[in-house]
C-alpha cells in the first residue's frame, strides 16, 4: 500500500500554497508535486511523454530525466525553482530517449550530467544524430531547439549519490527497454524511480527494446523493498505496478511463442495477439503501441528459435 495523499489533492494544495506553477503551454501535460517531503514528481501526460523527478537534499538538487526538449525542460526548473534556491548539483538519464534526455542543454550548465555508458554512446555517436534527425522528421517536442547534449561522467553498472539525507543508489540491470536504462533506488525512502523499465498503467514504448533482459531486470528490482513507484510514463505506483508489469511480459511472451511454435506469420500473430493484449489491458493507454510490441516480441523470439 502506498501511504501518500492522492496526487489530485496534493495538487490542489500546492496551488493553495502558490507551486504547482507549469506555464501555460503545459498547463494540460505537466503537473508537479511532492511525493513525500523534498522528493517531486513531474508528471507528463503518457504515452506521448516521460516522467521526470527531482530531489531537493541537503548540498543540492538532483534531477532525474530533463523532459523532452527545452521547453519541457525550461518548465522543469522554474518548477524547481518555485520550492528551493538551492544549486542543482546532479542530473541523470534514465535513458537515452529524446522525452528523457532531450532537455539536457537546458541543465548541464547547471551541473554534472551522469548516464550509463551505453546511454552516452548512443547520444555521442551517428545513432543519436539521427535519431534526434527523426524527431525533428516527425515535429516531435522541440526537436529544431534540441542539440544533444552528452553527460560529463558516464558508469558501468552502479553509482551512488551521496546527497544529504539521501543517499541515491542508481543502477544498471543490463539492457531492457533500451540499452542504457537506469533506475535509482533511495532504500530509506522504499523508492524507486524506474525510467523506461517500467509504465504504470500504459502500453511501453518497445522499438529498440530486448525482452528477455527486460524482463530479467524486472526480476532484479523485485527484490528491492520498493513502497512507492516513480515510472517512466504514467502515475505514480507501487509494489502492484511493478508485477503488473512482469505479467504482462510473461503474457506477451507466452502469446508470442504460441503463434511462432505453429508457425503463424507476423500479421498472424499480431492479429492473434493484439486482442488478447487490447482485452486484459483495457485501461492502459497507449494502444497504438501494441502492435509495435508484438513485432518485437516476434522478432526477438523468433531469432531466438533459430540458434
Ligand atoms: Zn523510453
Amino acid at each position: 500500500m502506498i501511504r501518500l495523499r492522492p496526487l489530485a489533492v496534493l495538487i490542489f494544495s500546492f496551488a493553495l500554497t502558490g507551486f504547482s506553477v507549469p506555464p501555460p503551454s503545459m498547463a494540460e501535460t505537466s503537473k508537479t508535486a511532492a511525493l513525500m517531503p523534498n522528493v517531486y514528481m513531474v508528471t507528463r501526460d503518457a504515452p506521448e511523454h516521460s516522467n521526470s523527478s527531482f530531489f531537493v537534499t541537503e548540498e543540492g538538487v538532483v534531477v532525474i530525466d530533463t523532459g523532452d526538449g527545452p521547453t519541457q525542460a525550461e518548465a522543469l526548473l522554474k518548477d524547481i525553482r518555485a520550492v528551493t534556491d538551492k544549486p542543482v548539483r546532479y542530473i541523470l538519464n534514465t535513458h537515452y530517449h529524446g522525452e528523457n534526455s532531450f532537455g539536457n542543454q537546458v541543465f548541464k550548465p547547471l551541473g554534472t550530467l551522469i548516464t550509463q555508458k551505453r546511454t552516452w554512446k548512443f547520444l555521442g555517436g551517428p545513432d543519436g544524430e539521427e535519431y534526434l534527425q527523426a524527431w525533428k522528421e516527425q515535429g516531435r517536442g522541440d526537436a529544431d531547439r534540441v542539440s544533444i547534449t552528452l553527460p560529463s561522467l558516464t558508469f558501468d553498472e552502479r553509482i551512488d549519490l551521496l546527497m544529504k539525507p539521501f543517499r541515491l543508489k542508481v543502477m544498471y540491470f543490463g539492457r531492457g527497454h533500451t540499452e542504457g536504462d537506469i533506475a535509482i533506488y533511495v532504500k530509506e525512502l522504499r523508492l524507486l524511480i524506474s525510467g523506461g523499465l517500467i509504465t504504470h498503467n500504459c502500453f511501453p514504448d518497445m522499438a529498440d527494446s530486448y525482452i528477455d533482459e527486460w524482463m530479467s531486470a524486472l526480476i532484479e528490482m523485485e527484490n528491492l523493498d520498493v513502497e512507492t513507484l516513480i515510472p517512466g510514463e504514467g502515475p505514480v505506483g507501487g509494489r502492484p505496478a511493478m508485477i503488473q508489469m512482469k505479467h504482462f511480459f510473461i503474457i506477451l511472451k507466452r502469446e508470442v511463442m504460441k503463434n511462432l511454435e505453429a508457425g503463424q506469420s507476423l500479421i498472424e500473430t499480431q492479429e492473434a495477439v493484439y486482442p488478447i493484449l487490447a482485452g486484459k489491458y483495457s485501461h492502459w493507454k497507449g494502444k497504438d503501441r501494441i502492435k509495435g510490441i508484438i513485432k518485437r516480441a516476434y522478432l526477438e523470439f523468433s531469432l531466438k528459435k533459430k540458434i
